[in-house]
């Protein structure tokens, strides 16, 4: 059997994940997958059930109770694509990373995250993908830059998509996601020992995705 060439991107909001992996993704034909749409579709689901109630077990009972679905850049919830605008709010923003928290829920994302993977060739990101969900990935990339470039690309990002916001409220929800997401107990963001780290402040992002050609190939001829 044929084993998958998967690519690993990680990193902080705004690093430039989402844009680089889906121009990579089409320069080498793998699948784009997003796995924070996963998370956010999670935190969508417990404030539309339960108000966002602090509640952990009520959390997990009411994600193991809903089928999810990630095909590309759509999540499907109970079969229903959901919109990304919705999945892109403040209340979302602000619930995902403590939902993200929990072990419970982890394990049902890296699951299902594993299982796409297993069926083909990806590009994944997210920020446990190189540490956890894909382990044995066959390249690992850490995408980095300064907290107000990160909060400055976010917030025309969400213009563009209509979601009307402060730059402030952009940035201090990065902020707080950035602290909880790289403290929790259960795999924080961390940077895989074997990845390879790029500053995307001053990159577009086509030299990034050059970069990443380059790592790919290298490994290629190393393998
Ligand atoms: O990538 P994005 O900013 O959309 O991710 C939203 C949130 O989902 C992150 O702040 C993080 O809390 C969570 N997440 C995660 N593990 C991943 C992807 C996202 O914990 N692999």
């Amino acid at each position: 059997m044929r084993k998958n060439k998967n690519v690993a991107i990680d990193g902080n909001a705004g690093s430039g994940k989402s844009t680089v992996g889906r121009l990579l993704a089409d320069r080498i034909q793998f699948e784009f997958i997003d796995s924070g749409l996963l998370y956010r579709a999670f935190a969508y689901i417990v404030l539309k059930k339960c108000a966002g109630k602090s509640n952990r077990e009520e959390w997990v009972n009411i994600i193991q109770n809903i089928e999810f679905d990630l095909k590309g850049r759509v999540i499907y919830i109970d079969g229903k694509d959901v919109n990304e605008i919705e999945l892109r709010k403040k209340e979302v923003d602000d619930l995902v990373s403590p939902v993200s928290t929990v072990k419970e829920i982890r394990e049902i994302a890296t699951e299902k995250l594993r299982k796409i993977a297993d069926s083909k060739s990806v590009v994944m990101v997210g920020r446990d993908i190189g540490s956890v969900v894909l382990k044995n990935a066959f390249l690992k990339i850490y995408l980095t830059a300064p907290i107000e470039v990160r909060a400055k690309r976010r917030h025309k990002e969400l213009l563009e998509k209509r979601v009307n916001i402060a730059f402030e409220e952009v940035l201090d929800n990065l902020k707080n996601r950035d602290v909880m997401d790289s403290n929790r107990d259960i795999s924080p963001l961390t940077i895989p020992h074997d990845a390879y780290v790029i500053d995307t402040n001053y990159l577009s992002p086509k030299k990034v995705v050059d970069k990443i050609i380059q790592f790919f190939k290298g490994r290629e001829y190393v393998l």
